[in-house]
C-alpha cells in the first residue's frame, strides 16, 4: 500500500518557495519564488535581497526614511527568472507566496511564464498590485490562488 499523506505538487513547489524566503536578510519581508515546467522540474528558485556583490550588512534594509531598501533590493520572481542562467522559462509556472508586484509582472511576461500560483494577496489595493493585475491579464498570465490542503509542512533533520 502506498502513502497517502504524500503534498501535492503544488504544495511542493509552493513549499520550495516558501524555503527560499527563509534564505532572505530583509527583516520585515520574506517572500521566495520557484519556477517550474510543464514536467514538474524545478527551473530555478530565488528570494528577496540584494544584488550579488551588495552587502547584506552595508545596504539598508529600512522601509522609510533617507536610506530605503527599496531601490536596492532585487524581489524573488525576478531573482528566480535571472537566477535560471538563461534557461528557456517559456510555458512554464512561478509558485510565489505573494503576488507580485508590476515590475515582476513585467519580468515574468516578458520570460514567458504562463501561470503565476501565489497564496496572498494582501496588497491588493496597492496601486502596484492594480497595474501587475493590468499587464497580467493583457498578456494572458493566468493567475491562480492556492489554497493548500494542510497549512503547514514539517521539515525534521532528523533522519536516523
Ligand atoms: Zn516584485
Amino acid at each position: 500500500m502506498k502513502r497517502n499523506d504524500y503534498i501535492s505538487w503544488d504544495e511542493y513547489f509552493m513549499g520550495v518557495s516558501i524555503l527560499a524566503s527563509k534564505r532572505s536578510k530583509d527583516p520585515n519581508t520574506q517572500v521566495g519564488a520557484c519556477i517550474v515546467d510543464d514536467h514538474n522540474i524545478i527551473l530555478s528558485t530565488g528570494y528577496n535581497g540584494f544584488p550579488l556583490g551588495c552587502s547584506d550588512d552595508e545596504f539598508p534594509w529600512e522601509r522609510i526614511g533617507e536610506d530605503t531598501k527599496y531601490p536596492y533590493v532585487v524581489h524573488a520572481e525576478l531573482n528566480a527568472i535571472l537566477n535560471s542562467g538563461g534557461k528557456d522559462l517559456r510555458g512554464s509556472k512561478i509558485y510565489v507566496s505573494l503576488f507580485p508586484c508590476n515590475e515582476c509582472a513585467k519580468a515574468i511576461i516578458q520570460s514567458g511564464i504562463r501561470e503565476i500560483i501565489y497564496i496572498s494577496d494582501k496588497h491588493a489595493n496597492d496601486r502596484g498590485t492594480i497595474a501587475s493585475k493590468r499587464l497580467l491579464k493583457a498578456a494572458g498570465v493566468k493567475c491562480t490562488r492556492l489554497e493548500p490542503k494542510s497549512h503547514k509542512i514539517e521539515l525534521d533533520f532528523d533522519i536516523e
